[in-house]
This record gives C-alpha cells, sequence and structure tokens, in this order.
C-alpha cells in the first residue's frame, strides 16, 4: 500500500504524443549546441550521456561548462505557448482528486513554467506542494538530497510513496532508497527496463488497484 504519489510533470501529467515534450527537448539541443558551439545532434548526444549524472541540462552545462544564465536559459527553453500544446483535462483532474492518497508534483521545471503547465492543464489547484527545480536548489532529480528533502516536506517515509515519472534515470534511484516507482513509458521505448510502467496516466487508478496499492472506497 502506499499513501502518497509524486507526479512529475513533463511528458507524465500530459503525454509525449502533445508534442510540448519533445518541442522542449528541441529547444535544449538549440541551446546548448549555440552554447558549446557544436552542432545540434552533437548537443543531443552530450545531453543524454550526461544527463543521468546531473539530472538536468541546466545543472551540467552549470557544473562542467560555467554557465550562468540561468534565466536565459530557462526562458529559451520553455515555450509559452503551451496552448497550442495542451489544454485543460477534466479526466486528469477527476482522476486525482478521487485518489485516497496525499499529491504532490515533484519536477525538474522551473516554477513558471510547472505553473504555466498545471493552469493550462487546470489542475493547479490539487497539490500539497508544486516541489520544482528551485525546492533544491536547481540539485533536482535523481539527488538524493532533492529526494531527501520532499519526503522530510511531504512527512513521509520512501516506501510509503509512489513516484511516477518517465525518465527511468530519475526512477531507479527513488526506488534505491526504498521508494515505489511507476514509469509513464508512452511509446513502449522503455519496455525491456523491467521497470512497472503505464503507457497514460489515467491508466494509473486502475494500475494501483490491480497492485493492490491503493484501495478505492466506492
Ligand atoms: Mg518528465
Amino acid at each position: 500500500m502506499i499513501d502518497y504519489i509524486l507526479f512529475d510533470m513533463d511528458n507524465t501529467l500530459y503525454p509525449e504524443s502533445s508534442g510540448l515534450g519533445p518541442a522542449m527537448r528541441d529547444r535544449m539541443n538549440a541551446f546548448t549546441a549555440d552554447f558549446l558551439k557544436v552542432s545540434p545532434e552533437r548537443a543531443q548526444e552530450l545531453r543524454r550521456k550526461y544527463l543521468p549524472v546531473y539530472g538536468t541540462t541546466l545543472r551540467w552545462l552549470q557544473q562542467c561548462h560555467g554557465l550562468e544564465a540561468v534565466h536565459r536559459f530557462m526562458d529559451e527553453v520553455h515555450p509559452k505557448n503551451i496552448h497550442a500544446y495542451i489544454g485543460k483535462n477534466p479526466g486528469l483532474r477527476r482522476m486525482i482528486e478521487d485518489l485516497p492518497v496525499g499529491v504532490s508534483v515533484l519536477t525538474n521545471s522551473p516554477p513558471e513554467h510547472a505553473e504555466r503547465i498545471l493552469s493550462e492543464l487546470g489542475i493547479e489547484d490539487l497539490f500539497d506542494h508544486v516541489f520544482d527545480i528551485t525546492f533544491n536548489d536547481y540539485n533536482g532529480k535523481p539527488y538524493e538530497s532533492c529526494f531527501t528533502k520532499v519526503l522530510s516536506t511531504v512527512a513521509m517515509e520512501a516506501h510509503q510513496v509512489l513516484l511516477v515519472d518517465d525518465v527511468p534515470d530519475y526512477l531507479i534511484p527513488f526506488r534505491d532508497l526504498g521508494g515505489q516507482i511507476l514509469l509513464m513509458d508512452e511509446t513502449g521505448r522503455h519496455r525491456d527496463s523491467g521497470l512497472p510502467s503505464i503507457r497514460e496516466i489515467l491508466e494509473l487508478p486502475d494500475y494501483l488497484m490491480e497492485h493492490q496499492l491503493i484501495s478505492f472506497q466506492r
């Protein structure tokens, strides 16, 4: 059984197929290419290599390449016209409202982007906390200090908490701490990972019931 759910936001609370996640990935590749003076393809290779280590492109560029323009980075990689990609999702809202456990968001995105996304989806008022990248001084997932600070803030032990995220490299360190994990794998890209997974967020209640993680009083 679980007592709490931590939701990743991007590509978890809205699908990758919305195009918003891929648009941000392309923007990060373009920013990185420009900053490091390499091709966008090379930028993508480097990001893939270092993301599991540093958690975010921002942290990697700061620690390894001296990036100081944090606000310029945040501004350039997060689109403002998100309504072109996503919109109100009443089904998602009902699903979260019906969960009989506490819920928070844990995202490596900046607060402005998180606010924009959650309001656009119409779910901004449903969470105890929205833990964004500033919460642990830009050391987000997969830093252990991020997870332990979140757990102490929500007053839960890792084994009581399910983390739902589309990035295996964020989930595995949380599992290593004793947490429960669920991969959002829309395209089946990680089907060989052996991690428990669902393909879209509205499958969550059935998953929780099937695995006896939650009992719904209906
Ligand atoms: Mg995500």
